[in-house]
């Protein structure tokens, strides 16, 4: 999942973000209200966490901004340390999904986080899981099970593996899987999603999974499903 975290207070915005990175969102980080319209307009974010106090725009400005425009549907939780009841109410107004008034709790952050994306998923509970091998993997709960035991992954190796198992077998390019699941500043940190394929090629072998990654050289990364041996 990949999230935008838009936040003037340096300190703030870096200590959120390596917060966000380690809880497995992938996230990019800007500090003004230009900036958060114009990476909206570039990638596909899944969320988005909206400081009110910003130095350029009004954040319930940027807030009406993106819902009449690129992010009509984008979950976003609103950061406020303004205290009164009217704030609130104007930023749910303008369309913000939720909203946390400074200080808060990571934990409630995080809570927060889960729970609107949740609640703008396309009903995932009725989601049926997807299967590719001998594998089953629930979008709702972002478990992977094979032969009735779930596996256990990170958020971002289920994220990798979900995009791969969506592909059913296809080859998915290494750009479109890189800004699905990784923020700008990581990306550029080295073989981040090299390293998470290799992770979850472990634990697909671990599991004794007939499932494997292949690497299409150049190109990307596809799911193979050798057949069971006869026991
Ligand atoms: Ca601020």
């Amino acid at each position: 999942m990949r999230v935008l975290l838009v936040e003037d207070h340096d300190e703030l915005r870096d200590m959120l973000g390596a917060h966000l990175r380690h809880a497995g969102f992938a996230t990019d980080a800007v500090g003004c209200g230009h900036d958060a319209l114009a990476a909206v307009e570039t990638v596909p974010y899944d969320a988005l966490i909206l400081d009110l106090g910003l130095p350029d725009l009004d954040g319930f400005e940027v807030l009406r901004r993106l819902r009449a425009g690129p992010a009509a549907a984008l979950p976003i939780l609103v950061l406020t340390a303004r205290q009164s009841v009217g704030d609130r109410v104007q930023g749910l107004d303008a369309g913000a999904d939720d909203y946390l008034v400074k200080p808060f709790d990571m934990l409630e952050l995080d809570a927060r986080l889960r729970s609107i994306t949740r609640r703008t998923e396309r009903r995932p509970e009725a989601a049926p899981p997807l299967g590719f091998g001998d594998l089953q993997f629930h979008p709702a709960t972002r478990e992977a099970v094979v032969d009735g035991r779930a596996l256990a992954l990170t958020r971002r190796e289920a994220a990798l593996l979900e995009e791969l198992v969506r592909g059913s077998g296809r080859t998915m390019v290494r750009d479109m899987l890189e800004d699905r699941l990784y923020g700008f500043a990581e990306v550029f940190t080295g073989n981040a999603l090299e390293a998470t394929v290799s992770r979850l090629r472990r634990r697909l072998a671990a599991a004794g999974s007939v499932v494997a990654i292949e690497t299409v050289r150049g190109i990307g990364y596809r799911l193979l499903a050798a057949s069971r041996p006869a026991e």
